[in-house]
């Protein structure tokens, strides 16, 4: 980047900062894509004379409504809900819906504009948005979950459907809650549309779905290190997280060879030289899926040690794949995974690096693949059951499996297309342009609006 793209980036920084204060997750997000695109201008000033970059980063809606709900001790309970509606420039708006204590707008507003950019990548008319709560499920009852989840629904029914907006899972939303928001949906709508994904089998769900973001994730890997005539077998894996997204890249990982040595939660990681078994994810699907226990568990059962209130970031290993949450790992994470061997840093969760992290990554030469092109997978099956819904039919797992294959190393090829550089490739610009030209070029057809 020369000086006047870098006095660029500042000057709008500095006005995305001043509209919106405190947010952030947020502005890490938007510096992110902005540091690849603002260069990307001086040679297509018709983006620059559209003012897409700044029409992309004001959200087309956010809206915001209060939860009220019943606890079962007959407490009434308030919490605040969100659907922040990005940009539906190339189709319905889509994007995952979070309850966990820490979701504030910024988040939100973060996941969304990332998610607009993801979108596009896959290949799929999808837009961008992201919903949630300030709802802490832990320690809730099944009932509690399921009248948060109808209440939820009542704030944003209005605002969703088939042609407008599609929203999904995310952390804290599994099977179990977007079934209970689906079911709400259609009581109060009375129609049987295709308004969420991630539904069950029976009722609208696509195959694959549930294991979608992580194998996608290893997908991703596989065609990188095949781009270098190398394989994921043999591989030494260090995974955070231990939901949905952690649960299915250690699968994956396993199938193809690979050996993962560390899951963890938010108390803290295990550590499995040996790597960990069929059998031992098995466990801690079961834990974490059915008795909703903690990591630690896995121990007594299966050996290696576990350590309380560390991430996993400390162990020999040659892949990391953050699959937990935003900024789980930082400058001195990425020093020590560097140190400890690791060369490929798969984001399986959404922005899991902090900036410091991801310039390190870069000098150590560490190929980097940033979550919106890494994690895609999750959205793209969920593309893939609209479609289903809309056809009304459903595909069979090996139908859905290779279109997951295909969409993920075309997302892959599109980085290299416009990330290369030399031998190598910038796959986070890559990523970056890539997702941004689809999504202007549309913005640009509508003309001024
Ligand atoms: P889950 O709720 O299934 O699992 C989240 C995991 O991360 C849990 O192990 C949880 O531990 C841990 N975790 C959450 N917050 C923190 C924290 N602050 N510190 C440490 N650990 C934490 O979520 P998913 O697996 O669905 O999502 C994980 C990531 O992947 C998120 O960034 C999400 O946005 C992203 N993603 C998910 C997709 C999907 O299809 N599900 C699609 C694309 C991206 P604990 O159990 O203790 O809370």
């Amino acid at each position: 980047m020369d000086n006047t793209d870098e006095a660029r980036l500042d000057e709008f920084m500095q006005g995305l900062e001043r509209r919106n204060p405190n947010e952030h997750e947020f502005h890490q997000a938007v510096r992110e894509v902005a540091a690849d695109v603002i260069p990307f201008l001086d040679d297509h000033p018709e983006y620059r004379e559209h003012q897409v970059l700044e029409r992309l980063t004001e959200p087309d809606r956010i809206i915001a409504f209060r939860v009220c709900w019943e606890d079962d001790e007959g407490n009434v309970r308030v919490n605040r809900g969100y659907r922040v509606q990005n940009s539906n420039a190339i189709g319905p708006y889509k994007g995952g819906i979070r309850f966990h204590k820490e979701v504030t707008q910024s988040v939100l507003k973060f996941l969304a504009f990332e998610q607009t950019f993801k979108n596009s990548l896959t290949g799929l008319p999808m837009g961008g948005g992201k919903g949630g709560a300030d709802f802490n499920p832990k320690g809730k009852s099944q009932r509690e979950i399921m009248r948060f989840c109808q209440a939820f629904m009542h704030g944003l029914w209005r605002h969703i459907g088939p042609n407008t907006d599609v929203p999904a899972g995310d952390i804290g939303v599994g099977g179990r809650e977007v079934s209970y928001m689906f079911g709400e949906y259609k009581r109060l709508t009375n129609e049987f549309t295709g308004s969420m994904t991630g539904k069950g089998l029976s009722f609208g769900g696509s195959v694959i779905r549930t294991e979608s973001t992580g194998y996608g994730a290893v997908y991703f890997l596989k065609n990188m290190l095949e781009r270098k005539g190398d394989s994921v077998d043999g591989k030494v894996v260090a995974i955070s997280g231990s939901g949905n997204v952690a649960q299915y890249a250690t699968e994956k990982c396993i199938e193809l060879g690979a050996k993962v040595v560390t899951l963890s939660d938010s108390g803290g990681f295990i550590h499995v030289p040996d790597g960990i078994t069929s059998e031992g994810l098995r466990f801690v699907m079961d834990l974490k899926n059915k008795r909703r226990g903690r990591i630690s568990e896995f121990t007594e059962k299966f050996g290696g040690t576990y350590h309380e209130g560390e991430r996993p970031w400390s162990v020999d290993c040659d892949v990391a794949i953050p699959s937990a949450t935003q900024n789980e790992v930082n400058g001195e994470d990425a020093k020590s995974l560097v140190k400890h061997g690791c060369k490929s840093m798969i984001e399986a969760a959404n922005m899991p690096c902090e900036p410091e992290a991801v310039d390190h990554f870069k000098e150590a030469g560490v190929m980097f693949a940033p979550s919106k092109a890494a994690n895609a997978g999750g959205v793209a099956v969920s593309g893939l059951e609209m479609t289903q819904n809309s056809m009304r039919l459903s595909w069979s797992r090996d139908e859905v499996d290779e279109k997951l294959k295909v969409i993920m190393k075309s997302i892959h090829d599109k980085c290299v297309e416009y990330g290369q550089d030399g031998d190598d490739v910038d796959y986070l610009k890559g990523s970056n342009i890539a997702g941004f030209v689809k999504v202007a070029d549309a913005v640009v057809a509508y003309g001024v609006l």
